[in-house]
Formats: C-alpha cells, sequence, structure tokens
C-alpha cells in the first residue's frame, strides 16, 4: 500500500528548485549552508550540477552567493552573511517564517516561549535565535519538568513544523497542566505536509505488517512517520534511504507492506523501492490518499528579482 501524500512538500520543491536556479542564473559554484533539505541523494545530485555545501557561512568567500537552506536561519546568521560581503537566496520555507515571525511577535510582548522541538535541529536553532532571550526549547513530554519561566501566566507555546502530531499534543497537555493559562499559538506550527502524510501513514499502517519509509535518518519528518506507523498498528517499520537498504529478512512472513517518504524525498526513490519489491513478488500496488495536497509557493524574493530583470534584459536587447 502506497501512502498519498508522500515525498516533496511544497518548501523542499522550492529549496531545490532555488538551487537549481540561481546555478543556472548565475553559475557554479553556488554556496548552501547546511543540507538545503535533508535528503542525502538531493544534495549529492545538487553537489554534481555544481552546488557547494558549507556548514558555516564563514567558509564563503567574500563576494559568493549563498543559499538558506527550508529549515530556516538566525538573524544572526543573515548579519555574518552581511559582514561577509555574501550575496544571499533564502530558501526558508515560508511556513518556518511564519514560525519566526511568531516568535518575534511573542518576544515583543514580553512572553516567555516554549519551542516544543527536538533540541540542536537546525529548525529549532533558527527559531530560537530569533529571540533567544524568550525561548526554551521543551524537547518533549519528559522535558517539560524542567522547563523554568519567569511568569507562568505569560507563557506560549510554538513548536517545531515536522513534529508528530500526537506526541506534540501530549507535550502541549503537560504543559497546560503547569500553566493552566499557557497561550496557544493562532494556528498550527506543524505543517500542512507532515500532518497529511502522517494522516496517510495512520491509515496504512493498521493494514500492515511492515511499513517502509523511505528518508533519511537526520530528516525529522521521516523519522516521525516510522514512529507514528509503529505506534498505530504496523507490526515492523523501517527508514531507508533507498531500496538498496532494505533487509529481505525484514519480508518474511509479512502479507502487507505499507510504503511513504518523507518531506524531502524524492519520488525517484519511492520508484526503487516499487521496483525492488516487484522483483522480489511484490507487484500488486494499492494507493491509500485519505488528502488531497495542493500547497505550492512562490520561488524566494532575491532569485524572482533576478530571475525578472535578466527576462527584461533579454526582451529589451
Ligand atoms: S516540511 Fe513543512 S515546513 Fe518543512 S519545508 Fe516542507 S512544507 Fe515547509
Amino acid at each position: 500500500m502506497l501512502a498519498a501524500p508522500r515525498g516533496y512538500c511544497a518548501g523542499v520543491d522550492r529549496a531545490v528548485i532555488a538551487v537549481e536556479q540561481a546555478l543556472e542564473q548565475y553559475g557554479a559554484p553556488i554556496y548552501v549552508r547546511h543540507e538545503i533539505v535533508h535528503n542525502k541523494y538531493v544534495v549529492r545530485s545538487l553537489e554534481q550540477k555544481g552546488a557547494v555545501f558549507v556548514e558555516e557561512t564563514e567558509e564563503v568567500p567574500p563576494g559568493e552567493i549563498v543559499i538558506f537552506s527550508a529549515h530556516g536561519v538566525a538573524p544572526t546568521v543573515h548579519e555574518e552573511a552581511e559582514r561577509g560581503k555574501l550575496a544571499t537566496v533564502d530558501a526558508t520555507c515560508p511556513l518556518v517564517t511564519k514560525v519566526h515571525k511568531e516568535a518575534v511577535r511573542y518576544a515583543k510582548d514580553d512572553y516567555d516561549i516554549l519551542l516544543i522541538g527536538h533540541e540542536g535541529h537546525e529548525e529549532v536553532i533558527g527559531t530560537s535565535g530569533e529571540a533567544p532571550e524568550h525561548i526554551t526549547v521543551v524537547d518533549g513530554p519528559d522535558d517539560v519538568e524542567n522547563v523554568r519561566v519567569r511568569d507562568p501566566e505569560k507563557v506560549v507555546w510554538l513548536s517545531q513544523t515536522t513534529l508528530s502530531v500526537d506526541e506534540t499534543m501530549e507535550t502541549v497537555d503537560a504543559l497546560q497542566s503547569r500553566y493552566p493559562n499557557l497561550l496557544s499559538p493562532p494556528s498550527d506550527d506543524i505543517c500542512y505536509a507532515t500532518q497529511n502524510r502522517q494522516t496517510a501513514i495512520k491509515e496504512l499502517a493498521a493494514r500492515s505488517d511492515l511499513v517502509l519509509v523511505v528518508g533519511s535518518q537526520n530528516s525529522s519528518n521521516s523519522v516521525r512517520l516510522v514512529e507514528t506507523a509503529l505506534s498505530h498498528g504496523a507490526r515492523d517499520g523501517h527508514l531507508v534511504d533507498n531500496a538498496e537498504e532494505i533487509d529481505e529478512a525484514w519480508l518474511e512472513g509479512v502479507d502487507t507492506i505499507g510504503l511513504s517518504s518523507g518531506a524531502s524525498v524524492p519520488e525517484v526513490l519511492i520508484d526503487g523501492v516499487l521496483e525492488w519489491l516487484a522483483a522480489r513478488g511484490w507487484d500488486g500496488l494499492e494507493v491509500v490518499q485519505p488528502v488531497q495536497e495542493h500547497m505550492q509557493f512562490s520561488l524566494p524574493k532575491e532569485l524572482r528579482r533576478d530571475l525578472r530583470a535578466e527576462a527584461a534584459k533579454k526582451q529589451a536587447g
């Protein structure tokens, strides 16, 4: 059973196209701070086209172009780029930017902000950097007892966009028990793509002996998909980067396999798994699609501006 929606979300699609368009528009090398999206295959194929991935902005030579990944960056990273005289293209997903803006707004109103998310994840580092004095990261329900705030009457929670919906609500419940006046954000921070992929995998998990999720280990939403499948009835579940990582022993005694992929995974990797399974006799396919998805984002504004200018120049010339 193949889950739908699966794979690329609008934010990942935009970030990958941004790097490809930048390579076309400005020529190689184009520097990219951190993995543009958490998927090895995507990173490797962009490297082959001339993208250079760096860990820190300081590694980019002065005057070059650097693209910020879909996970977002702290304001200090923008300042570093300015100091290094770098041109920037910000491919932060608009749904991550929304959380940054909420953090800035609540910090301005002097709230203590409890950011539910994974300590050390790039998105959490970026969002925390918007208001480091006001933000405390809460890494799941067990971390709630460690939280300290200045005024229990003035506390709000926000979250990373790629968490498990169920576990986040558990954390919120635990926070609410400690802070009955805890304020909630105006709308969900867990993005539509994360929610839809979890809804789809829940539906097929209950009917699957084995669930395979294609995605990289550092992809938060992909890891959450395996966890969600296991907590919703799948007997066994594994995260694999591609078909080569599937262990044939997992198929023993299995009647039904559920398959999905994280938001940073191109469809070609799912095709590889389907071919691998078909070659072993698993060629009957049912698509399970509990939700439709139509989201699209326009390219980062710096790139749109330069593409427009280029088109105008061509027209004039
Ligand atoms: S997973 Fe959600 S927040 Fe992250 S890039 Fe995709 S749409 Fe944006």
